[in-house]
Parts: structure tokens; C-alpha cells; sequence
């Protein structure tokens, strides 16, 4: 195994387990491996406080309350819980609105009830991928149950808001559900001030483990009932049966716990690392647009998507060994489609696939940075035949 990996700046499509986080998790598996419900004896009861710390650390994390936290496998089925669960507990013929940049877990969710006979909106989005709340407040319906905004685009870092868009949902007692997925992590989060009543994450996101996430669900008072997607032993306020899978929701907690502690400092540093790829690909190169909104800040840290004129994205794609990021030709999910995101945000097909997304994260520095740039800019000249130098 002498052969070194690239540099890792996929960091949208997951993150390394910090060690500290799967230090926490191990005795989970072979020592204390009790089951959270066995209430009866030692093992059952160590397992179960673990659970309930987890679960503080979760929601001290959200600031919301513990009792708020449904563990899910992570935030597509959290996605499912939030609207098929919401949808399938109101009158036929209610009113779901989505919007085009969303995610597959929340479109095709939407795109399933819409067959089911639920009436459905799919809002577009503005050409840097945000949502317009004005739009919202327009398309809401006197039967609208669920309003859905992604906080963070997991593709061009767009930011909504949420706060605003929240705010014209609470007024007409219509319930909103965020995908924090992405934003958790690298922007500050406050569940309870920005009123959101429903709210997915995943820990993998998050430098936590794989197959464990969250819908939170606050006791907000325009909250509708909601059905489970899984009936059985009932746990989770019978949101969500199953025997909870103790690890993982130990190394879910202490990830969350890790970014408290890890303050604002690193959003900062994510944000000028970024700053200095997008100076130094386009500062060497024509050429080359930013999708998403321009200014660093309105953007989530670490996130940099850009096309590159007259590259064919696959042929970027195989040319750059020393780095893994992720192309809009075909997007980080199992369906090799071309990125909806950017299509829905007027795109054409060519910049669509000429296209790639960074994602830095923690373990990102400076001098992954540098051979980044050095990369690219090559591996752009070349498949440009090295006429195209500087602006
Ligand atoms: N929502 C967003 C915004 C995401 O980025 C992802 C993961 N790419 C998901 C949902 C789904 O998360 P998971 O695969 O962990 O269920």
C-alpha cells in the first residue's frame, strides 16, 4: 500500500472521524454494548446515560432541548421522517413546497408524494442558488403543511434565510423544515432563535461517524403531528423504532461537542483558505466562474464551486491525481446525473460539466492548498492546449 492518496477536499461529501470522537465511540462496541432499552440490568443502563448524554450534547449543540433530538441513520432519512412523516399525518390534498436546490432526499420525496395525490411546489432558486422568502410567503396556500429550506447548499455553499423564511411560516402556522446538513458545523446554529420547527443533520458531515444523524423536532407551536416512517418498539417518542445504535450516537454527541469547543476561529480560517484557492486558480487562469455567491462570506466556509470555460469536466476530472474533489458532471450521489443545482440556477449544460466543487475542511492547510492551485491551473492549460494564461 506505498501508493499516497490525494489531498482530501471533498469534505461536503464526508469527513474523517476525528480521533477524538472515535476514541469515545470504541468501548461502545465491545465493552459497554448494552441495549439503551434493556433498563433492567448494568449493561442496559450505562448504555442507556450514554445515549442521554449524547443526546445533551446534540441539543446544547442546536441549543434546543434534548427531548427534541429523534436519532435517525442520517439526514436523507431524516428528510423522509420531516416530510413524508408530516404529509402523511394531515388532510388529503395538503400543500408541500420545496424548492429546486434542494436535495435528491428532499426532491424526490416530493416528487414521490406528488404522485401520491400531495399537492406540490417546487420554487426556483436565484441564480447564485439562494431561495427568495418573498417567494414563499407568495406560494403559501391556506392547505401549505410544510415549507422546506435548505440552510446550506451542499453544492455552491448558498446560504438561505432561514430566519426570515421561518418567520412568514410561524405567521400562517405552516411548519418549516431546514436541511443543516451542511451548515452544521460551519456556521453558528440556534434552532430556537431562528425558530426553525424541524431541522436535518447527519454526524458524517461533522467529523463524526457514518450512519447516524438527527431530525430535530421542536415543540414549537405551529407544529403539526407526523407519522413515523417505521413502526415498532417505539422508541424515539415512537418516531423512530429500532434498537439505537449506541456507538454511533456516543460519537454523534461528542462530534457536536468538539465544535463548540473548536469556537469561530475555524469558520475564519476555512474562509481564508478558500479565499486563497479562488485567488489563485483565477488570479492564473481565465476564464473561470464562481457558482454560488460571490462574496466569501455570504458563502458556507470551505465551500468554492467554479466552471471552467472550454474544459470538459471529466477529462479535468481525470487529470487532477494529487487532489479528490467532486465534479458537477457527476454529483456526489449514486446517480451519475449532472448537477441539478447548478441547472436550476440557469447554468448551462456545458458550465455544468465543466465544473468542480472544493470542499476544505478541518483538516485542510495551507499547502494542500498551494498543490491545489498548482493542479489545476496545469491541468487547465494543458487540456486548454497552454494558450489561455492570465486574464
Ligand atoms: N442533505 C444534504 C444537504 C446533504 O449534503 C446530504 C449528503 N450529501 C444529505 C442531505 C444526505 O445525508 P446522508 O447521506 O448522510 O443521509
Amino acid at each position: 500500500m506505498s501508493r499516497e492518496l490525494p489531498i482530501y477536499l471533498d469534505h461536503h461529501a464526508t469527513t474523517p472521524v476525528d480521533p477524538r470522537v472515535l476514541a469515545a465511540m470504541l468501548p461502545f462496541f465491545d465493552q459497554q454494548y448494552g441495549n439503551a432499552s434493556s433498563l433492567h440490568h448494568a449493561y442496559g443502563q450505562v448504555a442507556r446515560s450514554a445515549v442521554a448524554t449524547a443526546r445533551e450534547q446534540v441539543a446544547r449543540f442546536l441549543n434546543v432541548d434534548p427531548r427534541e433530538v429523534i436519532f435517525t441513520s442520517g439526514s436523507t432519512e431524516a428528510n423522509n421522517l420531516a416530510i413524508k412523516g408530516s404529509l402523511a399525518a394531515a388532510p388529503a390534498g395538503s400543500h408541500l413546497i420545496v424548492n429546486a436546490a434542494e436535495h435528491k432526499s428532499v426532491l424526490d420525496v416530493a416528487a414521490r408524494l406528488s404522485r401520491r395525490g400531495v399537492e406540490v411546489t417546487i420554487l426556483p432558486v436565484t441564480s447564485v442558488g439562494c431561495v427568495d422568502p418573498q417567494m414563499i410567503a407568495d406560494a403559501l396556500r391556506p392547505t401549505t403543511v410544510l415549507v422546506c429550506a435548505m440552510l446550506g447548499n451542499n453544492e455552491v455553499g448558498a446560504i438561505n434565510d432561514v430566519a426570515a423564511i421561518a418567520q412568514i411560516c410561524a405567521a400562517k402556522g405552516v411548519t418549516f423544515h431546514s436541511d443543516i446538513t451542511q451548515a452544521a458545523g460551519r456556521l453558528p446554529l440556534d434552532l430556537a432563535r431562528d425558530a426553525i420547527d424541524l431541522a436535518s443533520l447527519s454526524a458524517h458531515k461533522i467529523y463524526g461517524p457514518k450512519g447516524i444523524g438527527a431530525l430535530i423536532k421542536r415543540r414549537s407551536s405551529s407544529q403539526r403531528p407526523m407519522e413515523p416512517l417505521l413502526d415498532g418498539g417505539g422508541h424515539e417518542h415512537r418516531l423512530r423504532s429500532g434498537t439505537l445504535p449506541v456507538p454511533l450516537i456516543v460519537g454523534f454527541g461528542r462530534a457536536c461537542e468538539l465544535i463548540a469547543q473548536l469556537g469561530d476561529g475555524e469558520f475564519a480560517r476555512l474562509r481564508e483558505l478558500t479565499s486563497r484557492l479562488e485567488r489563485g486558480i483565477r488570479g492564473q487562469l481565465a476564464g473561470v466562474s464562481v457558482n454560488g455567491p460571490a462574496p466569501i462570506s455570504s458563502r458556507l466556509p470551505g465551500n468554492l464551486n467554479l466552471s471552467f470555460d472550454g474544459v470538459d469536466g471529466e477529462a479535468l476530472m481525470v487529470r487532477l491525481k494529487r487532489i479528490a474533489v467532486s465534479s458537477g458532471a457527476a454529483c456526489s450521489s449514486a446517480d451519475p446525473e449532472p448537477s441539478h443545482v447548478l441547472r436550476a440556477m440557469g447554468k448551462s449544460d456545458a458550465l455544468v460539466k465543466a465544473s468542480l466543487r472544493f470542499g476544505l475542511g478541518r483538516p485542510t492547510s495551507m499547502a494542500d492548498i498551494e498543490v491545489a492551485i498548482d493542479e489545476v491551473v496545469s491541468a487547465v492549460r494543458d487540456l486548454r492546449g497552454g494558450a489561455n494564461i492570465n486574464h
